[in-house]
């Protein structure tokens, strides 16, 4: 047997501290924006059969090709560690008969699995906060999406500085036309492209637009517009998801080159991006993915959802220097063991009142005082061999002061 201590897996993280409290003002911020907007929590496997990603996500995505943490199972049944939420969620859609809730708005949020080269901001195990409407048409559903998106990073206080960078990608039409003409004008500098760039051209040149390597960074700025290549309906739909962000009063900045790193969408694609944290700018990201249901052989649904990183929402909460942790309201001290019932007992009934309670109960009288202070509560209820017998207060507390009265 090894002596060795065993290591954590590469891209994986321990959290704790304030990094731990910061992730949790996230989550618990979610939890409550979405239940303004009505969304319902559902809860999803952490794995699913390989080709619930593979024939939705495509196979020439970054996340399929390369990414998945796939496996045989004891059964030889390919699975995969799920890389992200919106495939797992259409496979429930269609298995479970979700279809007569539609359109059905859910939040879930939970550990993904990428195998990606990890830096700060990017890890094999990482969160996401995910927001979908499923079967809706309407570009009321993207704007919905959108209005509730700039709320969570408003509350979170970390709105300024991160933009809603926007883009329609069209229709299947509209989308053809501009895939096209992406490949005759990518064809034209082939040689000087990424070799993963000279790879997807011909399958899947829109993911050039969305290479990070600065081969093809070059010449994305001049490529060819979805603008000029968009249909009447197109442009209408488009129009309606600006004209509602407008009067709901979320800014918004066009980004004619912006698509997104999957295959299924269509219409809407968007991210809201920071300079704040380096080459991990996109906190948040998302569209619309009409063609996903289909992919999985379900009937054709329209949708449109977004994912957000947790870990990169956390880090700009951190840098926005939040007040995150609480303060102890009651330090319960024992002053000596024979306390130590009645301490619970008092404890017991404060937490039960909704009152935070820690208790210090060993080392000497003096190290026990000492303790008590540090932790720095509101209050600190002494008890000893009678039982409670008074405390002192620093600051104001009006809902333990009424319980303080209550007792004998
Ligand atoms: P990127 O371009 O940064 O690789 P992506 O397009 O692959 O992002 P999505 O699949 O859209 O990302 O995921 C939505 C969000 O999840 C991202 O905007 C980001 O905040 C977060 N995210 C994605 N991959 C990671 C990762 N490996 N580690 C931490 N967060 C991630
Ligand atoms: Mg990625």
């Amino acid at each position: 047997m090894s002596t060795k201590t065993p290591q954590a897996i590469r891209g994986t993280q321990d959290i704790f501290g304030v990094d731990a409290e910061a992730f949790a003002f996230v989550v618990e911020t979610f939890e409550r924006v979405r239940k303004l907007y009505r969304f319902r929590r559902i809860e999803m496997p952490v794995f699913e059969k390989t080709e619930v990603f593979s024939r939705s996500i495509g196979e020439t995505t970054d996340v399929v090709s390369k990414e998945m943490y796939s496996f045989l199972d004891r059964g030889d049944e390919s699975l995969t560690l799920r890389p992200e939420f919106t495939a797992g969620i259409a496979r429930a859609f269609i298995t479970n008969g979700w279809q007569q809730h539609a359109p059905l708005k859910v939040a879930t949020h939970g550990p993904l699995f990428r195998y990606e080269r990890p830096q700060k901001g990017r890890y094999r195990q990482f969160h996401q906060l995910d927001a979908e409407i499923i079967g809706a048409a309407e570009p009321q559903a993207d704007v919905e999406l959108l209005v509730m998106a700039d709320q969570l990073l408003k509350e979170l206080g970390i709105a300024d500085g991160v933009t809603l960078m926007l883009n329609t990608l069209g229709d299947g039409t509209s989308r053809e036309a501009w895939r096209a003409a992406l490949v005759d004008y990518f064809r034209a500098v082939k040689g000087e492209l990424s070799e993963d760039s000279q790879e997807r051209l011909e399958k899947n040149p829109l993911r050039i637009l969305d290479s990070k390597d600065p081969r093809d960074k070059v010449f994305v700025g001049d490529a060819p517009k979805i603008d000029d290549y968009l249909s009447a309906e197109a442009q209408d739909f488009f129009g309606k998801v600006t004209s509602g962000l407008d009067a709901a009063g979320v800014a918004w900045t066009r980004a004619p080159s912006l698509v997104r790193g999957l295959d299924y969408y269509r219409h809407t694609a968007f991210e809201f991006v920071t300079d704040r944290l380096g080459a991990q700018g996109t906190v948040l990201g998302g569209g619309r993915y009409d063609g996903l249901m289909e992919s999985l052989g379900g009937p054709p649904t329209p949708a449109v959802g977004w994912a957000a990183g947790i870990e990169r929402l956390a880090m700009l909460v951190g840098d926005a220097g939040c007040a995150i942790a609480d303060q102890l309201e009651a330090a319960v001290l024992v002053e000596n063991d024979s306390g130590l019932e009645s301490a619970i007992r008092l404890l017991s009934q404060l937490r039960a009142t909704g009152i935070s309670g820690e208790i210090i109960a060993s080392g000497s009288p003096k190290k026990r005082y000492d303790k008590a202070v540090k932790l720095n509560p509101q209050a600190i209820l002494r008890v000893n061999e009678t039982g409670y017998y008074g405390y002192s207060m620093d600051g104001n507390n009006d809902r333990l002061l009424a319980f303080l009265k209550t007792l004998p």
